[in-house]
């Protein structure tokens, strides 16, 4: 079964994330587990991992099926040593949140090499962040998303999430999630079955399908290349319907959380039955 669904508000607590996926026909979901914009955030109270656990079982939702996505001021690839470590504790914050609400996948962008170390030597440090915290952790697995390449963000290219898979020590902890819009931004064509064939494979061969745990499903604003991270709903944007057909067809997304990040937050409920309709 494809299990599509949305990236969606904790307005009023984490334990609202289930209600509302489940009242736009979503059978996945993706949440921040905190303010994604802040560093701090209060403790995670037993009443609200409660009723966080109660509303996913009643809206059927698995812990395979929901993506948490961490905070974007984290760099786990920071040229600044001071920075760096703030960083990988507040990751390691990030992914006890998780585990303390019994969810097993962590989404998270590389990091940065912000001009000031090679892209090499910070995608060794963003491996060695990676194996810091799944060493301080229990049973969460670290879901390394694709970018778009914009600015000096890593993880763009298929070789550089190879590298990091590489080298993180206990591979049953380490998976990641393809977003269309940035394959599409960096340069991967997704604009036919034919391309969207070819960049699946060419992913399956440099990095492996069996580390695929989650995608993010997104139309893109610009061309093919741009390095421009812009989401656009399904459809609408410049990389069309086709690629969501042969994801909805395709075997090695079954299970897996497929969440929108498009940009119309009312018309998710519309954009999942579109995508439902596209399995053959
Ligand atoms: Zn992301
Ligand atoms: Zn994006």
């Amino acid at each position: 079964m494809k299990r599509v669904g949305a990236h969606v508000s904790t307005a009023g607590g984490v334990e609202n994330a289930p209600l509302q996926a489940s009242s736009i026909g979503a059978k996945a979901f993706a949440l921040f587990t905190k303010n994604q914009r802040q560093w701090r955030a209060p403790k995670l109270t037993t009443g609200s991992i409660d009723a966080f656990q109660q509303n996913c079982s009643d809206g059927g939702f698995k812990p395979e099926q929901i993506l948490p996505h961490d905070s974007y001021l984290i760099n786990l690839g920071s040229p600044d040593p001071d920075k760096l470590q703030r960083a990988r504790e507040a990751f390691v914050e990030e992914m006890q949140r998780v585990e303390e609400l019994g969810l097993l996948l962590l989404n998270f962008h590389p990091g940065s090499h912000l001009k000031e170390i090679t892209e090499e030597k910070c995608l060794q440090l963003i491996a060695e962040s990676i194996n810091i915290s799944l060493n301080a952790t229990k049973g969460v697995t670290a879901v390394i998303e694709n970018t778009a390449g914009q600015g000096t963000n890593l993880g763009n290219r298929f070789e550089q999430l190879a590298f990091l898979v590489d080298r993180i020590e206990d591979k049953s902890r380490v998976g990641v999630c393809l977003d269309t819009c940035h394959l599409f931004a960096s340069g991967y064509d997704l604009q036919c079955t034919e391309a969207a064939e070819l960049t699946f494979s060419e992913f399956d061969r440099i990095v492996g399908l069996q580390y695929l745990r989650g995608m993010h499903l997104n139309d893109a604003m610009q061309p093919l290349g741009s390095r421009v991270d812009r989401h656009a709903s399904i459809g609408k944007g410049t990389i069309g319907m086709e690629v969501f057909s042969y994801i909805m067809n395709n075997p090695a997304c079954e299970e897996i959380p497929l969440i929108l990040e498009t940009p119309d937050h009312e018309a998710w409920s519309a954009e999942i039955s579109l995508l439902y309709s596209l399995e053959g």
